[in-house]
């Protein structure tokens, strides 16, 4: 684990987003569908928790409040904590997991990774 650890707040979290990152898809198979757990990250989500940090799930879902209960029931599924569900990013956020994130260089606008998705958006 990285640093980060060392100096999270108790307000602060972790965000982990759901589909591509913690849960397989491939394509939109309705509402009640979440794919299968991705086991590193479900093992970098359980290492977060058993440090007693906090972890959201962050994912476009909940645009659609009615997803929430499938998302729990996913949780309880694949033996995951009951985590906090949002699509709402605030200051308490310190680190974000997701398969369409760019990193860029705090305040210079320089990319940490060129990524690949530029290439093949479509896919997306
Ligand atoms: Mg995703």
């Amino acid at each position: 684990m990285n640093v980060i650890e060392n100096y999270l707040k108790e307000e602060e979290w972790i965000g982990i987003d759901l589909d591509k990152t913690l849960a397989y898809y491939d394509e939109w198979k309705g509402i009640e569908h979440i794919g299968k757990p991705i086991k590193p990250m479900v093992d970098i989500l359980l290492d977060y928790i058993n440090k007693g940090i906090k972890v959201k799930i962050f994912t476009a879902r909940v645009h659609e409040p009615k997803s929430i209960p499938y998302i729990k029931k996913w949780l309880k599924d694949n033996n995951l904590p009951d985590l906090e569900i949002t699509n709402v990013k605030d200051f308490s956020m310190k680190i974000l997991y997701d398969d369409r994130c760019v990193q860029v260089e705090p305040n210079t606008g320089k990319l940490i990774i060129y990524p690949s998705r530029y290439t093949n958006i479509y896919n997306y």
